[in-house]
Formats: structure tokens, sequence, C-alpha cells
């Protein structure tokens, strides 16, 4: 069974007017419920998230800030959001959703959490919208119960994972990967293991020669045992911050070349949300719902 993190929390509401598409949150469960994509069943709610889990991934003095909600004004503009308690218990809630997303995904082959895909938290900071970096924290979850040897996190975000490579720069036990708009932010790009870097409007066919390229020759010599999916949307030609070409229906060709690949492997993997920033929410939604629908043909 598709098991997949979601919570009211998801959901929190935001300033009138601020960029953020919360929203979708709530809109793309519903999307996915009303189409008899998933049931409720699918659906489970994260339980709470432990200190020693936080603290295996990010550094005391910024969980000691994150905990009494202590920032400078320059350090929240960072985060790109107003921080607030609420925004701080919704990030936990999502954290503990991939780390009981990869148990799951041992026991079925594959979970996905409705948000999540933190890839700009870092050790010791918030960026773009990320205050706890989900895949790390969960990556490190696995390594530490050594319910995995090597990971591979295929993040696919238009944006650069520039937190996961900080945290993993020295952990060779997890494989960073990172495709990603050359000319998106972030501007200074951290080192992952293997980053691709592609030109503004790349288009579907191009995109996924390149994906189907990588992603081979990865699963070949770095041999994981786990995989970790950052599956953003605003890789979309419709993307207001995104800078590549991509259709709604190339995106959802993505989504099949990672998934097949892990279930073709027999790879457990966790999809994890990431971002998206169309115009029009519709496209938005559309194409988060292909991940869960590809998931549901693919593994279920
Ligand atoms: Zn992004």
């Amino acid at each position: 069974m598709l098991k997949i993190a979601w919570s009211p929390i998801y959901n929190h509401p935001l300033p009138q007017g601020h960029r953020f598409p919360m929203e979708k949150y709530d809109l793309l469960p519903k999307q996915l419920l009303h189409e008899g994509t998933i049931e409720e069943k699918n659906i489970f709610e994260p339980r709470e998230l432990t200190e020693s889990e936080v603290l295996a991934v990010h550094d005391s003095e910024y969980w000691r800030k994150l905990q009494n909600v202590d920032f400078t004004r320059q350090e929240e503009r960072r985060s790109g959001f107003p921080i607030t308690e609420g925004l701080i218990k919704r990030e936990i809630t999502i954290n503990a959703g991939t780390i009981q997303c990869a148990e799951y995904a041992l026991q079925y082959g594959m979970a996905m959490n409705i948000a999540g895909g933190t890839h700009h938290a870092f050790t010791n900071r918030a960026e773009g919208f990320c205050l706890l970096n989900d895949i790390a924290i969960a990556a490190r979850y696995l390594l530490d119960k050594e319910k995995a040897k090597k990971i591979l996190v295929v993040d696919l975000d238009v944006h650069q994972g520039n937190g996961t490579a900080e945290i993993f720069r020295d952990e060779k036990r997890v494989f960073t990967f990172s495709m990603h708009g050359e000319h998106n932010y972030p501007l200074q790009k951290e080192q992952s293991d293997l980053d691709i870097p592609l030109k503004d409007g790349t288009d579907d066919k191009t995109y996924l020669s390149i994906l189907n390229q990588a992603l081979n020759k990865l699963l070949d010599t770095e041999e994981p045992d786990f995989i970790f999916f950052q599956s953003g949307v605003d890789v979309l030609k419709t993307d207001k911050l995104g800078r590549l070409g991509l259709t709604i229906q190339g995106c959802k060709r993505r989504d099949q070349l990672v998934i097949e690949a892990a279930k073709i492997n027999d790879l457990p993997v966790v999809a994890s949300m990431g971002g998206g920033y169309s115009e029009d929410i519709k496209h938005i939604i559309e194409a988060h719902a292909n991940t869960y629908r590809v998931a549901q043909t693919t593994f279920f």
C-alpha cells in the first residue's frame, strides 16, 4: 500500500499575499482523493520528531533558535518565511513524515510526503522556504539505524539541493545528485556529488535524455540500496521561479524515469514533494498529482 504523509498543519496560513503557494498542500490531497488515485487509508499523520533525530543533522545552536523562534531579521528574510511557532511546528511534522515514509518504503517499496524536499536547509541555517532538511534527516535516520548502507538522493527540483549537498559533503554513504537550472537560485551553488546544471529553457527531450543517462550510470556505479526523490515541479515552463522549459507530460515522464528505475532495481524510494510556483495553481496540482499517479501505477 502507498503510504502518504500529510497533516492539516501542512497547510499553515501565511500572511495575505505571501508568494509561497501554501494552498497546494490542501488542494493536492483533495484532488488525489477526489479522482480516486488514493483513499483515506493511504494517508497517515506524522508522529513527533525527536530532538536526537534533528541533532543528527542540524547544529544544536540552530535548533535552539528554532525552539525559541529566535531569528534576526536577516535570518528570517533568508528563510523566505515569516518564521512563527506554527510554521516551525509544520516543518517538524513534515520532517517526521519523511522519516516514517522511509520506514514505509522499506516495507512497501515506495512512500511519499505531501510536502518536504526542504533541500535548502543547511546544517545551521534556514534558506529558501526550508527550515529543517527532511531528506537529510530521514537519510541520517536510515544510516544510524543501519537500515540503509548507501543512499542516493535524486534531487530534480529546479533549484539546486544546496543544503543537502552541504550536510552530506563528508558522508560517503550518501550520494547527492542534483539536476537543476544553471541560472536559478541559489546563484552561489554548493558542490553535490554530482551536479548537472541545465541551460535556460531546456525542453522535455533534452532533459529526459540527460536524466536517463545520469540515473542509469549512478545506479550502476554507486549501487545504492535506498533512494530519496525530490520531485519539485518548478521545472515546468509555466513556473514563475524556474527557468527550464518542461511540459506537464515531460515532468510526468521524469517521475516515471525515477520511480520505474527504483521499481526495476528493487530499491525502496521516498518522494518528497519539493517546489512548484506556476502562475496557475492547476498546473502545480496537476504536475504534483502525476507523481502520485505514477507511484500507484508503478508500485501498487
Ligand atoms: Zn525549487
